[in-house]
């Protein structure tokens, strides 16, 4: 049995009509670029996040220096976050030119830590940028209390966890921005690039709308701004799937709970952690081995039965050596927990049409690992 990692074209099918419909009426109104149909889309992903504001932009990366440039964090401001998060989160704090500063995870939910947090901060600190990783809230209630205590800004890497809730907190309310990747691996995810900033604040909402569109805010007249906009067939493919984001979070609960059932007795392994009260939208479902050097094994004999299982993110940012150390970054301590979480990871398949056979067969086959392993 082969097992796919993802199931771009299962969930096209399951809804093509609904897709299609969308597109086609974009393509015959003959606006493509902040048409009617991104109207629609940005009022409906406000209304799904209980937001005032949502603004589509070009990706997840731009909804994030979007968010801090128009939240005025720029060179010499430091924004505190992790290195075990997919490197787009470091690379919009450098884009805005400011200083990214490092702190370790929080070793169960593998989100960052907020006891770690006030240690970094400096009179420099503007923003904590938390990631929702692999589909579960940071701990924000903890967050926003240190934010307030050092009138910081918290703005939410959201890519991976649309549809998510904290214990008593959506996400978006603890916080000045929320910052969504529309890319398909995505939970909700188009057929190419895509992003949104989803906001309370007026004076966000009305400079990301002009740094996105050349700093234009009225026909011809211009600020320094980008281009970095979402389109319509985008807009209208999203608009669709937004219907079923919930319903499809469920499954991947679904999915979840039958692999945790499943592993529940494997030796060699640690299971993802749902904080209680908290709804994990599982975009990734991701096992840790024991020790470091069981992880390339597993994963070889897991793709050697056919299962396309991966690594999220195998190496953390602060062992990247392409990132541009100096005074753009520093690390805040050891961060033992972040590097534990790069060496032993490894994501199972995990979409919403996975088949419980699929779920079934996956699991037999870590199992097996598990009992080989010493
Ligand atoms: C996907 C992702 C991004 C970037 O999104 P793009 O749309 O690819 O630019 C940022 N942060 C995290 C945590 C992501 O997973």
């Amino acid at each position: 049995m082969n097992v796919p990692f993802y199931g771009h074209v299962r969930q096209y099918r399951a809804i093509q009509s609904e897709i299609d419909a969308n597109m086609r009426e974009v393509l015959e109104s003959g606006q493509y670029v902040m048409g009617p149909m991104l109207k629609r889309f940005e009022k409906e992903l406000a209304e799904y996040h209980g937001m005032r504001y949502a603004i589509g932009v070009g990706n997840g990366t731009d909804a994030l220096w979007l968010s801090f440039m128009a939240l005025g964090i720029g060179p010499g401001d430091e924004c505190i976050t992790t290195t075990n998060t997919f490197f787009a989160t470091a690379e919009a704090i450098w884009v805005a030119g400011a200083t990214a500063v490092f702190v370790d995870s929080d070793p169960r939910t593998n989100c960052i830590d907020p006891a770690r947090v006030e240690a970094a901060i400096t009179p420099r600190t503007k923003a904590l940028v938390p990631v929702h990783l692999y589909g579960q809230c940071a701990d924000m209630k903890a967050l926003r209390k240190i934010a307030d205590k050092h009138k910081l800004f918290v703005v939410e890497d959201n890519a991976q966890a649309i549809g998510a809730r904290g214990d008593g907190f959506r996400i978006g309310e603890l916080s000045d921005a929320v910052c969504t990747s529309f890319i398909i691996q995505k939970n909700l995810g188009t057929f190419g690039d895509g992003g949104a900033v989803v906001t309370n604040h007026e004076h966000v909402d009305r400079a990301i709308r002009r740094l996105r569109n050349h700093g234009s805010e009225k026909r011809s007249c211009h600020s320094m701004g980008f281009n970095s906009r979402l389109d319509d067939l985008h807009a209208g493919v999203l608009s669709a799937k937004l219907k079923h984001i919930d319903e499809w979070n469920d499954l991947r609960r679904k999915h979840a709970a039958r692999y945790t059932a499943a592993l529940g007795g494997a030796r060699n392994l640690t299971l993802p952690f749902e904080t209680p009260g908290y709804r994990h939208v599982f975009h990734l479902y991701v096992i840790e081995t024991a020790r470091p050097e069981q992880r390339d094994p597993l994963l070889k004999f897991l793709n050697d039965s056919g299962i396309d299982a991966k690594c999220h993110y195998p190496i953390a940012i602060h062992q990247q050596a392409g990132y541009p150390w100096g005074k753009e970054a520093r690390i805040c301590g050891p961060i033992p927990n972040s590097e534990r979480n790069a060496a032993c990871c490894i994501s199972l398949p995990m979409f919403p049409e996975l088949t419980e056979e699929e779920v079934d067969f996956t699991a037999a086959k870590v199992l097996e690992w598990d009992r080989s392993a010493e």
